[in-house]
């Protein structure tokens, strides 16, 4: 999609942190850190949010999740927890319409509250 923000960064068009990708997914750092080393991971094809997903794409995202997260988790030894977020429509608070996971880490009395 031409004018959406994050298939400019999947594509090297706008700078990203890269945490990690492979042929499914990109996940980078989130611009805006709610918490140290809060990671964004989005599905490399378009789909605007979880209600545009089939089977094969949600279990082949979904299935990568674990192992990104636990890169983030050891990347800092004082994390101690992680939320994982994904918000759907405005009403959900989305503000990019490529969906995409939250990957928040926790941290011993951070002051982060949803
Ligand atoms: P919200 O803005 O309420 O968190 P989303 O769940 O749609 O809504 O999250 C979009 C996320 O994308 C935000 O956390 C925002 O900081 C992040 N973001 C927006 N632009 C960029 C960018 N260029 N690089 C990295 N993260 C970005």
């Amino acid at each position: 999609m031409t004018d959406c923000i994050f298939c400019k960064i999947i594509n090297g068009e706008i700078p990203s942190y890269k945490i990690y990708e492979d042929d499914v997914v990109y996940a980078f750092l989130d611009i805006s850190q709610a918490t140290p080393g809060h990671t964004l991971v989005v599905p490399k094809k378009h789909v605007k949010d979880i209600f545009e997903y089939d089977e094969d794409l949600a279990a082949a995202v979904f299935a990568r999740i674990p192992k990104i997260a636990r890169a983030v988790k050891a990347s800092n030894s004082e994390i101690i927890g992680m939320n994982i977020l994904n918000n759907n429509g405005k009403a959900a608070y989305q503000s990019v319409f490529h969906s995409h996971i939250h990957l928040l880490p926790r941290y011993a009395d951070d002051k982060f509250s949803m």
